[in-house]
């Protein structure tokens, strides 16, 4: 008896379409990467519910012939490839002939092209199979549509995240592929909104649509070149970092890639320059020989070694030294209100106002009084010294996870206008109730721009866009994620406890209240990012600082 029979095609086509396709996203960025080599000028990507239900993938390519067309969506079919040989001389993005077969086996897909001098053609395809055609009038160029992505792969189609999880990598696609080629226009259409639309090429322009004139005009140029490689693009300024690396753009001959040699190589040229734990923008365009560049060619693998690392580390951390010496930033970078003309005359309903509290016991310590920022307290017999900003982020953070804040929430008579890149604006959107759970009210105005209509009471105004923006940067940390609520509660109560005012003057109740509200704190001794709250000395311990061999204070 034979137990052993070969695979259908159809069956391995599935399961081949399982590495190249796993999301609506990597479907996307396959169709865009098709239409760039077709030398595209224009490409438009339509989706419907997180790219599920629909993509739509139109570009003004060189399209394809009728028979083209047809062969296009079998396995191993491609024009870009010969032979092995090629493969070392590969110029194109996409060389397998997989993408569109493993799309056609997991999707209905409808292709539509015309090659100049040939009839266009209009394709239905089913269980990657031409199911129907006819002629189509149109003008050269390609359009893609794929419908019901999964809808036979219901194992994969299960794993799928929310739709506007789905369209936030969407989002990151589009503004990857549409940053790595600044001579293309994109377009993307989510639910018929047009949510990404490029108005200008050329590379700054291009990083100031997508990324935020901020990220422009806080960057320093850089253009360097030696033997092996040439980089080109901008740098961000030592003050304008971020608490992630999702800010760091990195084209490899026109590939978007992870290297990590490369930005550590970038970290290392600011030197002391950068806080801790602060990461530098980045915009890097590197074209050097292929000799030198490893591109793993896994599908779904941007990840890219360099032969020669040490090279590649010594000149890229020169580069960057050079680009913040020579130059200034475009223009010192410096948050202005987008609604400068209501600036004057917005103010919150009431002035700020401590959130309702359980009522607590009395305190046995005494308010000895201020010293700069610190306040002093005698507590039985201690000297106790309270960094007052320390408490306040403390307080603040905790009020802020427990949800308390909400209800606190300060109503503004002149909403503040917050522009946000696209990426920032579906990460918004995407977990804007969780941000609404720290005391903001946004409003959607369409496009990329929200109303801020409600701020927590410890904010000033002109912090909001910023929080926002830092906070869209955070949220992206949780793409692919499961399981974040917590995590995320905690990275945004950080982010807007952090921003909180700065007291300077205490009044003896306003220090007592303080001083109380740090104990009822679930974590009293530390604020958030680990600095002590506040520092005791009993007697034996201030005699000894005035003894020759004087030990330091103790901290508690
Ligand atoms: P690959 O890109 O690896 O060759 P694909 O499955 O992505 O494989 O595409 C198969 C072939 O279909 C391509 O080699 C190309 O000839 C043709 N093709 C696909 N999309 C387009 C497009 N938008 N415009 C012109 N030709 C296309
Ligand atoms: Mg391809």
């Amino acid at each position: 008896m034979q137990i052993i029979r070969l695979l259908s095609d159809e069956t391995i086509n599935k399961i081949a379409a399982g590495e190249v396709i796993e999301s609506p996203a990597s479907c996307v960025k396959e169709l865009i990467e098709n239409a760039l080599d077709a030398n595209a000028k224009k490409i438009t990507i339509e989706m419907l519910g997180g790219g599920l239900k629909l993509l739509r993938i139109s570009d003004d390519g060189f399209g394809m012939s009728r028979l083209d067309a047809k062969a296009c969506i079998l396995r191993h079919a491609t024009s870009k490839l010969v032979s092995a040989d090629d493969l070392f001389r590969i110029s194109t993005k996409g060389f397998r002939g997989e993408a569109l077969a493993s799309i056609a086996s997991i999707s209905k897909v409808k292709i539509a092209t015309k090659k100049d001098g040939d009839e266009g053609i209009e394709l239905e395809v089913e269980e990657g199979k031409v199911a129907k055609e006819k002629p189509l009038a149109r003008r050269p160029g390609t359009t893609i549509e794929v419908r019901s992505l999964f809808y036979n792969v219901p194992a994969r189609k299960k794993f799928q995240k929310s739709a506007p999880a789905l369209s936030a990598e969407i989002f990151r696609i589009v503004t990857t592929m549409a940053l790595s080629h600044p001579d293309v226009h994109f377009e993307l259409i989510s639910n018929q909104r047009s949510i990404i639309k490029t108005e200008h090429t050329g590379l700054e322009k291009r990083a100031e649509e997508l990324l935020g004139e901020e990220f422009v005009s806080g960057s320093f140029p850089l253009h360097y070149k030696c033997d092996a490689f040439e980089l080109s693009g901008m740098i961000g300024s030592p003050q304008n970092t971020r608490s992630n690396k999702t800010s760091q753009h990195l084209f490899i001959n026109g590939r978007a890639v992870v290297c990590v040699p490369i930005a550590n190589a970038v970290r290392m040229g600011y030197a002391t320059r950068l806080e801790e734990r602060r990461h530098p923008i980045f915009l890097l365009y590197l074209t050097a020989s292929t000799d030198l560049i490893d591109v793993n060619v896994h599908p779904q693998k941007l990840e890219v070694r360099l032969r020669e690392e040490e090279l590649f580390h010594t000149e890229v951390e020169r580069a960057v030294m050079n680009a913040l010496q020579e130059e200034k930033p475009k223009s010192t970078y410096s948050f202005t209100p987008t609604n400068t003309a209501f600036e004057d005359v917005s103010f919150k309903f009431e002035e700020e106002q401590t959130p309702e509290l359980l009522p607590f016991e009395k305190t046995s310590a005494e308010f000895l009084g201020q010293f700069g920022s610190h306040l002093l307290f005698k507590e039985e017999d201690e000297l106790v010294f309270l960094d007052s900003k320390a408490v306040s982020f403390r307080t603040r953070f905790e009020q802020l996870q427990k949800n308390e804040t909400k209800a606190a929430s300060q109503g503004l008579l002149v909403p503040i206008r917050v522009d946000l890149t696209p990426v920032e604006c579906a990460m918004v959107l995407t977990h804007q109730d969780a941000i609404e759970g720290m005391g903001f009210s946004l409003r959607s105005m369409g496009g990329e721009t929200f109303q801020v209509e409600a701020l927590p009471p410890f904010l000033d105004e002109w912090e909001v866009q910023d929080a926002l923006v830092e906070m869209a940067h955070a949220l992206q940390a949780f793409i692919g994620e499961k399981d974040y609520s917590e995590a995320r509660q905690e990275k945004l109560a950080l982010i807007t406890a952090s921003r909180a005012k700065r007291k300077s003057g205490y009044l003896q109740d306003e220090a007592i209240r303080l001083y109380e509200e740090l104990h009822r704190c679930e974590s009293p001794k530390f604020c958030p990012k680990g600095n002590p709250t506040k520092v005791h000395l009993n007697d034996d311990e201030i005699k000894a600082l005035f003894r020759a061999d004087q030990k330091t204070a103790k901290s508690s």
